[in-house]
């Protein structure tokens, strides 16, 4: 049921059994796989629609190195900020999809706080059941379940393996998750309802109410048994930081609240040119593609485990770029018309066909690397407040010379394996790009709550009915694009709320 809190008087009190914060594709998943079960309130600050308003509420300041900002990384309206997402799929906006490794879930002592709870083999039923609602084919992304005529894999190097992305639209993974919060009796998907304070009983175990403001009108309570946040990685932690009542913020034993923030950096200083025309034709797994089975797969080159299990690089995961020799719109006026369905979409496709040579000049290596969680990238809370009176989230954020030294390492690493296959330069020795918009790691997951600030379940530490959803909890982020895994934990912590067994 769908409700606009603009037209809720003052004062009112909701009550409910679950209430989560943020109708992003956290909150609606948790929603969706709640519903029918419980009696829950969804609050979304945005509409169903953009409007400027919600928008400036991701207003925030950033302290270090550049980076886009947090106004333009994420999106407030129903969707979350799936609805600014810029891969095309099939004419329309989409998403690339990709889990976490295994060796991403744990990677023994060789990274500092690198460890996660659990591993792969225990969300995998939560991954199978995320590739379903995020509208993608079976959960297999090595290469060889994707070969067909035309498009095979280059043979592995020992270093790098040929895997997959999956593709998927917005549309895809949100469309049936609004139709199932919106047809549910159970669910009560209040929009204009921004959640500013969590308040906690004397003991500071329970949140006991949430306090929640609407543009032009007083603001207004709910209370739940369970609340999760399920804001994007800023605001969770945002949200824990505003319950500072003198005695500390709820989850922050440790210190890591806000901390840990993490990003995917990319990395384009690696030129592949072919040493003969061949290469083009050869490159077809690489290109974007539909596979027989229907899914929209993009080949992509991976490190092998073992060169992950050796330590020293940051995991990382190659895509090809095709380098027009000109700008992109004169090589597609002077293409035969057959060829200009090849031409770069999304920046991934390019002509396996004749002459591809004349259209093209080899191809940029794009590297989407694993960023390590650093304590002082950090989420904290600024001076300065938003339309509503709340502290404006301050992102500090620095690419250390570690990050650069595993950068360097890697670099040289694929440069050397990819020579196999073709001439390597590398061309740009400068630090890689941060804006991935994948913000992740400031509410980290650990059992010790001297570690982090939620446990396995995604509870709060010290917080009896607390829990969060999203990339935040994320003690390690990989390389991989965070929805699937988002999506993943979602299920998995809905299943814990319902009282089910892993
Ligand atoms: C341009 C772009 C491209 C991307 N491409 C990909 C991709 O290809 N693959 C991929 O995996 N990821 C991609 N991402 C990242 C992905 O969109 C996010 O990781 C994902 O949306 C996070 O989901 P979420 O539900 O946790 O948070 P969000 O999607 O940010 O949703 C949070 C929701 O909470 C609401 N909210 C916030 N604060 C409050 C409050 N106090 N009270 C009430 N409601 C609140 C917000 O309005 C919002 O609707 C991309 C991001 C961008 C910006």
């Amino acid at each position: 049921m769908l409700l606009d809190a603009r037209r809720f008087s003052g004062g009112t009190t909701l009550d409910t059994d679950v209430c989560i914060v943020g109708a992003g594709p956290a909150g609606l998943v948790l929603a969706a796989e709640l519903a029918g079960r419980c009696d829950l309130i969804l609050l979304e600050s945005g509409g169903d629609h953009d409007e400027p308003d919600a928008q400036a509420l991701n207003d925030g300041d950033l302290i270090g190195h550049e980076y886009a900002g947090l106004g333009a990384t994420r999106h407030r309206q129903v969707g979350g900020t799936s609805n600014i997402w810029n891969t095309p799929v099939d004419g329309a906006a989409g998403a690339k999809y990709v889990p976490l490794d295994a060796l991403d879930f744990h990677r023994g002592t060789a990274r500092p706080f690198g460890n996660w709870p659990f591993g792969l083999t225990e969300l995998h039923g939560d991954y199978v059941r995320a590739q379903q609602l995020c509208g993608l084919g079976s959960f297999s992304y090595d290469a060889a379940a994707w070969v067909q005529a035309g498009r095979a894999p280059w043979a592995d190097t020992g270093a790098l393996v040929s895997r997959v992305y999956q593709l998927g639209t917005r549309h895809a993974l949100s469309a049936p998750l609004c139709t199932a919060v919106e047809r549910a009796t159970d669910v009560r998907l209040c929009t204009h309802a921004t959640v500013i304070a969590l308040r906690r009983d004397a003991a500071r175990r329970r949140v006991t109410r949430l306090s929640v403001a609407t543009p032009g009108g007083a603001p207004w309570d709910v209370r739940a048994s369970r609340v999760v946040l399920a804001a994007g990685a800023v605001e969770n932690a945002r949200l824990l930081l505003l319950t500072d009542d003198g005695a500390g913020c709820a989850g922050n034993d440790s210190g890591w609240l806000g901390r840990g923030f993490m990003e995917h950096p990319r990395d384009s200083a690696i030129v592949l040119r072919p040493r003969t025309s061949e290469l083009y034709a050869t490159a077809g797994f690489y290109d974007l593609h539909h596979s027989a089975s229907d899914t929209w797969i993009l080949g992509r080159l991976a490190l092998d485990d073992s060169v992950l299990h050796a330590g020293g690089v940051p995991n990382a995961s190659a895509t090809l770029l095709a380098r027009p020799r000109a700008p992109l719109a004169t090589v597609r006026a002077a293409m035969p018309a057959r060829g200009r369905r090849w031409l770069p979409a999304g920046g991934h496709g390019w002509s396996r066909r004749a002459h591809a040579a004349r259209w093209f000049d080899g191809f940029t290596v794009l590297l989407n690397v694993e960023h390590l969680p650093h304590p002082d990238n950090r989420v904290t809370l600024g001076r300065r407040r938003d339309a509503l009176g709340v502290p404006v989230p301050v992102l500090e954020w620095r690419w250390r010379p570690d990050d650069q030294r595993g950068l360097d390492r890697l670099r040289a690493l694929v440069a050397a394996e990819l020579g196999r296959v073709g001439r390597v330069t590398v061309e740009d020795a400068r630090r890689p790009d941060p804006n991935a918009h994948h913000h992740a790691g400031t509410t980290r997951m650990h059992d010790d709550p001297a570690l982090g600030v939620v446990d396995r379940d995604a509870r709060v530490h010290g917080m009896d009915n607390l829990y969060v959803a999203g990339a935040s909890i994320f003690p390690t982020a990989g390389f991989a694009n965070p929805v699937l895994t988002i999506v993943a934990l979602t299920v998995r912590l809905a299943r814990h709320l319902l009282g089910e067994s892993a």
